[in-house]
């Protein structure tokens, strides 16, 4: 199959029909396609719009969660059910136009650029979500060294490879070209993307996108980096941190025996050394711990494997999927 288009929808099912209309017009002709609608525990009627969808056209595919559990996992799932060799991601309100979707799907594939991130360069939003974004794209972008203008938006394309490497929950959906880049997908690209108002339903997220979004790039950016090595943090801050201490005490010592009598008390500098080795050995202890438990932990030689020759292709895992 070329195409997998994966839509992740809460509460939108006035716009579902138009939606998969105009898909179907502009990939019918040329593609063997799939429309996975997941449906994020919707209140309203969106389940049997999927239904009614699915019955009117096969490509038409539904998955419907109990409760709402995010964009986020709604993807996840979406990715996982997937099958096409390119896989398209977009929003259910009509604000991405699926217009774009050959062009995508031409530089994933003639092109090889593993994800292909849209740019809504022209954005028809409030001022109050603009300026937030602004500042978090920049932020997102010093953090993790990739040139993109629009991390959050939600017309992405990618190959195949990519996202049955990832695993994304939380609200992580805004860094998937981050987490991707640190699996080892390095040839990614921006494209610019018509964006559309809201034509029905409202907008599902509010300013704490933000302040979540913030705390989910720490986690994953620490998870990436010392997540499989976390001695290498906590011991060394730690072992640091206590040497200061123990210094401290030594020259405390030193002073109060041969240079001058008082009382250990009544300087300020022994409260700072001695917090500093109970704090220094604390940190160490927790490296230590952190360390045991990834050490057993199920996932801790889980690589990345791109290609092999000679070998058997053998289907353990999700992150073994091979490129033959
Ligand atoms: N969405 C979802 N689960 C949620 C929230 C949103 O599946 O918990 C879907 C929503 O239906 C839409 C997409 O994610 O298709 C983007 O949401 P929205 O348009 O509200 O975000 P915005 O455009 O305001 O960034
Ligand atoms: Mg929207």
């Amino acid at each position: 199959m070329d195409l997998s288009i994966v839509i992740p929808l809460y509460n939108e099912e006035e716009s579902l029909p138009e939606l998969c209309d105009w898909i179907k017009r502009v990939v019918e002709k040329d593609y063997s396609y799939e429309i996975i609608l997941v449906d994020d525990g919707s209140g309203d009627r969106s389940w049997e719009v999927v239904e009614q969808l699915s019955y009117e056209n096969p490509h038409i595919k539904g998955i419907k969660f109990r409760r709402n559990y995010g964009k986020s996992a709604a993807l996840n799932i979406g990715f996982n059910e997937s099958s096409g060799k390119v896989v398209i991601t977009m929003d259910a309100d009509l604000q991405d136009s699926p217009d774009e979707i050959p062009e995508l799907y031409r530089m994933i594939i003639e092109d090889q650029y593993d994800l292909v991130s849209g740019w809504k360069k022209q954005r028809h939003d409030p001022i109050t979500k603009r300026i937030p974004s602004k500042i978090f794209n920049r932020t997102t972008r010093i953090m993790s060294g990739l040139k993109l203008h629009d991390f959050n938006c939600g017309l992405k394309a990618y190959r195949k490879e990519v996202i049955k490497s990832i695993e994304i929950y939380g609200e992580m959906h805004r860094y998937i070209p981050v987490i991707a880049k640190w699996a080892g997908f390095g040839k990614i690209t921006e494209k610019v993307v018509q964006h559309r108002k809201r034509k029905y339903g409202v907008t599902k997220f509010g300013l704490d996108r933000f302040i979540k979004g913030y705390l989910d790039l720490i986690s994953i950016h620490f998870i990436s980096k010392f997540g499989k090595r976390p001695m290498h943090l906590f011991g060394a801050l730690g072992s640091f941190i206590f040497l200061i201490g123990f210094a401290i005490a030594v020259y405390l010592a030193y002073a109060k025996f041969f240079l001058e009598e008082y009382r250990m008390t009544e300087r300020p500098l022994f409260y700072f050394g001695l917090l500093a080795m109970i704090i220094g050995t604390q940190l160490f202890l927790a490296g230590f711990l952190a360390e045991l438990i990834s050490r057993t932990s199920a996932e801790r030689n889980n690589y990345l494997i791109q290609k092999k020759i000679g070998l058997k292709k053998r289907e353990k895992s999700k992150a073994e999927h091979v490129e033959q």
